[in-house]
């Protein structure tokens, strides 16, 4: 085992890394208004000596701007590797006025830190910083840069992958503790239903009408919910209906999702889900219109591809205990996996992330930038093994 920080001593240090992150979260960057921030990294990256470029994203998501995308030249016997972090925040995500105590960085309470995922567009700056500007060797990258990932992938959804040559992936959009790598994570369903019953003054002939919230509630009150078991999840999240107490309601709209590492226990589920609605309709009389949107696919690396080997060496290598986990969300890295990349990925040191107690310690962006260019010298060195 190597010590942490051999060969490169002061180039990660974690003042520029406070300075780059507070920089990029002062920037507002909302989903689909993401403009600025990507012609901030834009700036940063042509400081570097890399260009980029944006794609024709913006139109397909409806935002600003498109995907913001770096070819680098590297090793060409070796791989070409994706390299991705999401440029867009959560709300209450404007006007974030980053704290800095010692390495700790917060925000002021009012606003999330947009630690998701600056610390992974920071993480990757100070790499590509840290990598080409000591030599260092690595594979030819495909760095992309996503928007509008937090209202459902939108951005890596629009890529141009015929354009991409990675063999293989790193989503810097993990957790707080170092070595953690994300290798699966699960499908999910977006489900939408609306249930149209009959108006009817409800104190002079309420028989007249048939009750739609009464049908709905029938419905999800039949439905399993919740944590289902080690890989299944379901949930009943917006409900919607209504117009007085003295009206017997007409429409109830309701909304929900279901999400499973296991495919066959997600179709089973959603299954149940649109059927206890069919049933309590049919049993009232009232109509349903169910609307049934896969939000993404499961995937799940295997300990052998390299995309998960390289990850686990290098965080030996850097003396950081590796370890798998399952994600219970998805992320950029559903998509390029489902599109052909195998994908994992890092922990980039946030915690209590889409809260406005979000904070992030500078120390784990140093070390998963070192992480992620022991990963890139590793590819490289083995090209040539
Ligand atoms: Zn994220």
């Amino acid at each position: 085992m190597r010590p942490p920080c051999e060969g490169t001593p002061e180039m990660i240090d974690p003042r520029g890394i406070i300075d780059e992150f507070c920089d990029l979260v002062r920037i507002d960057s909302p989903s689909l208004r993401e403009a600025e921030v990507v012609a901030a990294i834009r700036d940063r990256l042509a400081e570097i000596g890399v260009e980029s470029e944006t794609d024709g994203a913006s139109e397909a998501v409806g935002g600003e701007v498109g995907n913001l995308i770096a070819r680098v030249p590297g090793d060409t016997n070796a791989p070409t590797v994706l390299i991705n972090a999401h440029v867009d925040t959560v709300e209450p995500g404007r006007g974030i006025c980053p704290r800095v105590e010692g390495t700790v960085i917060r925000s002021d309470g009012t606003t999330v830190l947009g630690a998701d995922d600056k610390s992974g567009v920071t993480i990757i700056l100070a790499m590509l910083r840290h990598v080409l500007g000591e030599g260092l060797p690595h594979p030819p990258l495909e760095v992309v840069f996503t928007v509008a990932e937090e209202i459902g992938l939108c951005g890596a959804k629009a890529l141009d992958y015929d354009s991409l040559e990675a063999e293989m992936g790193y989503v810097l959009d993990g957790g707080r503790t170092m070595g953690v790598i994300t290798h699966a994570a699960p499908s999910a369903y977006r489900l939408a239903w609306e249930v149209r019953g009959v108006a009817a003054h409800a104190g002079v002939c309420p028989e007249r009408g048939i009750n739609s919230i009464r049908v709905a509630a029938e419905a999800i009150a039949e439905m399993p919910l919740g944590r289902l078991d080690h890989e299944t999840t379901a949930n009943i999240g917006v409900i919607e209906g209504g117009g007085a107490t003295n009206i017997v309601p007409e429409l109830t709209v309701v909304g929900g999702e279901a999400r499973s590492h296991n495919d066959g226990k997600l179709e089973r589920q959603k299954d149940l889900m649109v059927g206890a609605f069919e049933t309590a309709a049919r049993r009232h009389n009232a109509e349903v219109g169910s609307d049934v949107a896969m939000t993404y696919r499961s995937f799940h690396i295997a300990e052998d591809e390299p995309a998960l080997r390289y990850a686990w060496r290098a965080s030996e290598n850097l003396g950081i205990r590796p370890r798998t986990e399952r994600g219970g969300g998805g992320s950029d890295a559903n998509i390029f996996n489902e599109r052909g990349t195998p994908s994992v990925i890092l922990a980039t040191g946030p915690a209590d992330v889409h809260t406005v107690k979000e904070s992030v310690d500078a120390e784990r962006m140093v070390e998963s930038a070192r992480w992620l260019t022991e990963i890139l010298g590793m590819i490289a060195a083995d090209a040539h093994a």
